[in-house]
């Protein structure tokens, strides 16, 4: 299969991000990037990238089969109407776009043209949340009642778009993203039935800076995503408990350690000393009653996004990141920021996919 030709249309933080994996894909090359600033162009200049004289050049460039949008998020939705209708396929960085009504303007346009559409989900490669994953469809936990998945940052919001709501800006379009996505793909058998959210506003009264987003699962799973950039101390990243089990990731770079209680009647209990008296309800389970174990970080690559989309492209693969699956995410986003406004968890009409 020869190499598929990818142009970049921005070139910034992420656009580098694309720019550096491409060159060295095993499935695509770089064509080149278009940007409008001057200096970043200067900078693909510099470093050996080929750079487009305009968007319009880059549609006109036969030899390129796929666009890749890394531009903020406002812009996702009219360039990759543009691009799929000039013929080209397209990935569009994350959030896809900024509400339902965008999205399916963009799923319309890539059913009309034939053309590929698909956001760059990355964090589906992200070894935590591969490991929770295959936990919570092993069964190993038994029924699974609560998951929590959390970034903790304290850095604030970039000082860039990011700040500004015509921009797409905030936490939930730009971590939440990710993380509604990881959880549903998690509690992969189970609808959301019901959505709360709170948004921060600590320095940010334009977009949120942060929020704790409760995800109500049939079936009695709640799910909490939580995104603070004021957090000098974090929580752990990802936590999980079942009727039979425990398990808990406590940073990025972590393996998955897993607590099973193997025997629920304990004959000893050692109680707890508080400054109220003593307790036995709270008071931990000795290792007699109990089975501890590791699951180890699995291998990731990356590449495989870019794979999985030029196997679809030629019709030899099913895209992993599914319109329906777009949608699903952008609709729990928007059920978020109705439930923070009215100040009351809502209900939403949620799809398996
Ligand atoms: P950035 O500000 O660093 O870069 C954006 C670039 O787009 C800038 O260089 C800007 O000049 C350029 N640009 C703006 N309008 C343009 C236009 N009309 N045509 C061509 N270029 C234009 O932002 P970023 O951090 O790279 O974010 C870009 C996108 O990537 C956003 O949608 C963001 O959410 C996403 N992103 C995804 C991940 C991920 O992990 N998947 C990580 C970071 C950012």
């Amino acid at each position: 299969m020869s190499k598929k030709r990818v142009a970049i249309i921005g070139y910034g933080g992420m656009g580098g991000w694309h720019a550096k994996h491409l060159l060295v894909s095993d499935v695509c090359e770089l064509a080149g990037i278009w940007d409008i600033k001057e200096e970043r162009r200067a900078l693909a200049v510099e470093r050996g990238i080929h750079v487009y004289g305009s968007f319009d050049e880059v549609l006109a460039d036969p030899t390129v089969d796929i666009l890749t949008l890394a531009v903020p998020n406002e812009l996702h939705m009219p360039l990759a109407i543009e691009a799929l209708r000039a013929g080209k396929n397209v990935i569009s960085e994350k959030p896809v776009a900024m509400s339902s009504e965008e999205l399916q303007k963009m799923i319309d346009a890539s059913n009309e043209t034939g053309k590929l559409f698909t956001t760059h989900q990355n964090r589906r490669w992200d070894c935590d949340y591969l490991m929770m994953k295959e936990l919570y469809a092993s069964g190993k936990l038994g029924k699974v009642f609560c998951i929590e998945s959390r970034y903790h940052g304290s850095r604030g919001i970039p000082g860039d778009w990011r700040t500004e709501k015509e921009h797409g800006g905030g936490m939930i379009l730009d971590w939440g993203v990710h993380l509604i996505d990881q959880m549903v793909g998690i509690a992969y058998d189970r609808k959301v039935e019901k959505v709360y959210c709170r948004c921060d506003h600590l320095l940010n009264t334009e977009v949120d800076d942060g929020f704790k987003l409760d995800l109500y699962f049939e079936g009695g799973l709640t799910a909490r995503i939580e995104v603070s950039t004021y957090n000098f101390i974090a929580l752990p990243r990802f936590y999980m408990a079942g009727r039979l089990g425990t398990a808990i990731i406590k940073d990025w770079k972590d393996d998955c350690h897993v607590v099973c209680c193997d025997k629920w009647d304990e004959e000893n209990v050692t109680p707890v000393v508080t400054a109220a008296g003593l307790t036995r309800t709270m008071a931990p389970r000795d290792d007699k009653t109990t089975t501890e174990s590791v699951i180890k970080r699995p291998e990731s690559d990356v590449h495989e996004f870019y794979r999985n989309v030029c196997l679809a492209i030629d019709g030899k693969a099913k895209q992993i990141v599914t319109h329906a699956q777009l949608m699903r995410v952008m609709k729990i986003m928007e059920a978020a920021f109705r439930s923070d406004e009215l100040g009351r968890p809502v209900e939403i009409d949620d799809v398996i996919c």
